[in-house]
């Protein structure tokens, strides 16, 4: 198969060339530019014409809570993986915490691949974690034993969850230490335990007994917690920097600490889009832990990441029903939102194409770090021969307007509600064969189909060649 005269998103490339991809199999086999002629068509080959569309390499989102075995209420795999697909996304990588049991042990993660392995449309990786109640054990025996199977290992500094609970400083400098060892990178979601519960503690005595707002929240994670917990994670890790990934960092004083002690990190689609400000109107729509950020920080997150300050962008796709997000309270509704559909369109059409990053910056945030990150380059992030044909067509002179209750995740509530996107896309190939196809000149709220069977899908793990 031929994609054809398509505007294509080449690795290095300042800006899009005009060429042809031959697809074998579900390898990209060729490459050529128009300039030098582009490609022969050979008897039979089946053509696909891109003129006047863009050629993006799949997004990889590196962080997406998919829930299931345990919270498919919230979400599973055949939607979140659907979502993702329609939203440009041939590679996710799913996080430990919120399935159960956790994947902290390797009969867990077997478990987890038993129940998942035929519901995926786009390919996959796992994250191992460690929690606080079994650290020692993790230490002793099961991440090694996960180390195969996973791409990093994810531990938390402040948890909201029974199942998956902190790990003191001294237990990260040895998971860190562990890590390093195994050759594999160590996530943290960084927020200050201390200051996380005694500020909660001052917000909720300020507020007595009237009605908590959505401020009280975000006052009880400030900016502080976050560069609290980076700072203590960067001592911690010291001489291991690079063995630590601090995960949806929102603050760009964090962001700067992080990378210029050697470390990576991450930011959201969320915190590069939304403020405080926002949150007081949108409540719970816009309720992540952490929480969005003063409204400064969206400007200097986008610097950070045109800079390459933060290495990548994930979409920590983690919705919640109606009736867990929609509690009337702000300290109750569920601390997450759907995000990996709307992740690429809201970075192509307010980042690269408002011209906030440029294309090489652009294509590096949304696969080529993470791929080189969680060992998967060989295969993934970048639109060249002998890599996964995983692509995504997009028609630039259309727009996109999202729509919550048109969403394919589980999770209907989203901040994005009613944006207006520059960018559509009408294709998502995921090595090779369409997954997403919508209708060119359909209407700026219709989405297009699944066209791939649930557990087409492929778990690739570190070293996936
Ligand atoms: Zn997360």
């Amino acid at each position: 198969m031929i994609i054809r005269h398509g505007l294509v998103a080449l690795p290095g490339e300042r800006d899009f060339i005009r060429a042809d991809i031959r697809i074998h199999g579900e390898r990209i086999a060729d490459v050529a530019s128009a300039t030098s002629g582009g490609l022969e068509p050979l008897e039979d080959e089946e053509l696909v014409d891109a003129s006047g569309l863009l050629v993006l390499p799949g997004a990889i989102d590196p962080h997406v809570h998919f829930d299931e075995p345990g919270f498919t209420q919230r979400e599973d795999f055949l939607h979140g993986s659907s979502e993702a697909a329609k939203g440009g996304v041939t590679t996710v990588i799913d996080m430990p915490c919120t399935s159960l049991p956790p994947v902290t042990r390797r009969e867990a993660l077997e478990n987890k691949l038993a129940v998942i392995s035929n519901q995926a449309v786009v390919d996959y990786a796992l994250f191992g974690g460690v929690s606080g109640h079994t650290v020692e054990e993790s230490l002793a025996l099961w991440m090694e034993e996960l180390a195969p199977y996973v791409v990093g290992f994810k531990c938390y500094f402040i948890s909201g969850m029974e199942s998956f609970t902190r790990v003191t400083h001294d237990d990260f400098a040895r998971i860190v230490a562990a890590g390093e060892r195994l050759g594999r990178p160590i996530l943290l979601h960084a927020e200050d335990f201390d200051y996380v519960t005694a500020a909660t503690r001052r917000v909720k005595a300020r507020r007595g007994e009237a009605a908590p707002e959505w401020a009280d929240y975000a006052d009880s994670r400030p900016e502080e917690a976050e560069f609290a917990a980076c700072a203590a994670a960067m001592a911690l890790a010291r001489g291991r920097e690079k063995t630590l990934h601090v995960v949806h960092v929102g603050t760009a004083q964090a962001a700067e600490l992080v990378a210029a002690g050697g470390a990576t990190c991450e930011t959201c689609a969320h915190y590069l889009a939304f403020s405080r400000d926002d949150f007081s109107r949108l409540g719970a729509a816009l309720k992540t832990a952490p929480v969005v950020k003063a409204p400064g920080e969206v400007e200097r997150l986008w610097a950070l990441l045109a800079s390459g300050g933060i290495s990548f962008v994930a979409s920590d796709h983690a919705p919640a029903p109606r009736a867990e997000k929609e509690t009337g309270d702000p300290w109750t509704a569920y601390g997450g939102i759907p995000g990996t559909g709307t992740m690429l369109p809201y970075l192509l059409s307010e980042g690269l194409l408002a011209r906030r990053i440029g294309l090489p910056r652009f294509i590096e945030a949304v696969c080529g770090l993470a791929a080189r990150r969680y060992g998967l380059s060989a295969r993934k992030g970048a639109i060249e021969p002998g890599k996964d044909a995983d692509l995504v067509l997009v028609d630039p002179t259309a727009t996109t307007r999202i729509e919550g209750e048109l969403l394919l995740s589980k999770g209907k509530i989203t901040p994005f509600e009613g944006m207006r996107l520059t960018g559509r896309i009408l294709v998502t190939y995921v090595r090779g064969a369409p997954v997403y196809r919508a209708q060119r000149g359909a209407d700026e709220a219709a989405v297009g189909e699944i066209v791939a069977a649930p557990g087409s899908g492929k778990f690739i793990t570190w070293g996936y060649r």
